[in-house]
């Protein structure tokens, strides 16, 4: 497995929604009615605004991913403990489960 690049993919999205959480907590106060329209036109439109909570899970998803290569322990499934398939990590490398258990 090429951990070199899930790390690289990993850390450039850590840096991606640490900055999208530090804009969406500038534009808090000043902009609330300003985005409140914008999600309301990309509900519309069939898509969600990703909110704060959305992109802390994402970031927290990101972190533990990064500390699993710390230790070694990346790229396996946490529930039956087989390894994640390629292509799974490829698509999402904070993914913490095999296909199989994506969904779980
Ligand atoms: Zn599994």
């Amino acid at each position: 497995m090429d951990i070199t690049k899930y790390r690289q993919q990993l850390e450039s999205e850590k840096k991606r929604l640490e900055g999208e959480l530090a804009e969406l907590s500038q534009t808090e106060e000043s902009e609330v009615a300003f985005r409140d329209e914008i999600a309301d036109r990309l509900e519309e439109q069939g898509e969600e605004a990703a909110g704060t909570d959305e992109l802390k899970e994402e970031l927290h998803q990101v972190k533990t991913a990064l500390a699993k290569i710390e230790d070694e322990t990346y790229g396996y499934c946490v529930i039956c403990k087989q390894p994640i398939e390629s292509e799974r990590l490829d698509a999402n490398p904070a993914a913490t489960t095999c296909i199989t258990h994506r969904d779980a």
